[in-house]
């Protein structure tokens, strides 16, 4: 897998950028986050060395065995899985960005645990359940209005735009409405000021990335088309890991 590494970053690049050019958007704007979750940190440090600077991860516990072996300061940690409330003060203490807040009563954990660990500033984006899937995380598009309210009261965590997980389509094409939709809660949202720098879109994976960019997406996650199928990553004992 490792010898295929830097030839998939590449092609995932290169994917990127015409994506980009094909709808006339500088590819500089978008970032890439390699989804490391389930690989162990050998091949993240591989990855380091072929030039990839951003993980995401779905789980603090596995994250945080990868972050102390492999540093914090080396790769920016984005964590883009489902956060339970009883992991949120180590979530504070160990990522650069969250995708997944969904609730205001997480932002408002989040926002109280940040000025106990002297956690200045923290970037998130609000996950938006736009399928009505029950099961996964994300909050319905009826219920954000309350949830902008609490995070344009917060100090600590700075509200920088909306992720989707949108479900899954065989055809990226099925997902196109979704991404398109999420833009224009985007621009709305943009349009009331919510938002620093016009707001960030994390939208695309592995098999639609492309069309998530051609809708809009700054930010892509990106798992399987780097680093190949996922493995089982065990945590080692001591990192509280079950
Ligand atoms: C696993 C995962 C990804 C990456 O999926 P691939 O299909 O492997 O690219 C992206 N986003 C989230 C939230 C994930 O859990």
């Amino acid at each position: 897998m490792a010898a295929d590494l830097g030839k998939n970053i590449g092609a995932v690049r290169e994917r990127i950028v015409m994506a980009a050019l094909r709808v006339g958007r500088d590819p500089a704007r978008i970032k890439l986050v390699a989804v490391s979750k389930t690989h162990p940190p050998e091949l993240l440090r591989k990855a380091i060395a072929r030039g990839m600077t951003v993980f995401g991860e779905n789980k603090v516990q596995e994250a945080e065995a990868k972050i102390a072996e492999i540093g914090g300061g080396s790769a920016e940690w984005h964590l883009i899985g489902h956060l339970q409330k009883n992991k949120a003060r180590r979530a504070v203490q160990l990522f650069d960005f969250i995708h997944s807040v969904d609730s205001p009563e997480l932002a408002e954990r989040l926002e109280r645990l940040c000025a106990e660990e002297g956690r200045q500033h923290l970037p998130i984006l609000v996950q938006v359940d736009l399928a009505g899937e029950a099961t996964k995380s994300g909050i319905d598009e009826k219920d954000l209005p309350e949830l902008v309210k609490v995070l344009q009261g917060c100090d600590h965590l700075q509200f920088t735009g909306l992720m989707l997980l949108p479900p899954f389509c065989e055809n990226p094409e099925d997902a196109r409405p979704f991404f398109r939709r999420l833009r224009e809660i985007r621009d709305g949202l943009a349009r009331k000021g919510c938002f620093r720098d016009g707001g960030e879109l994390s939208m695309g994976m592995s098999h639609d990335f492309e069309t998530a960019i051609e809708e809009g997406a700054t930010i892509v996650r990106v798992g399987t088309a780097i680093f190949g199928e996922r493995e089982t990553f065990v945590p080692s004992a001591g990192t509280g890991a079950i």
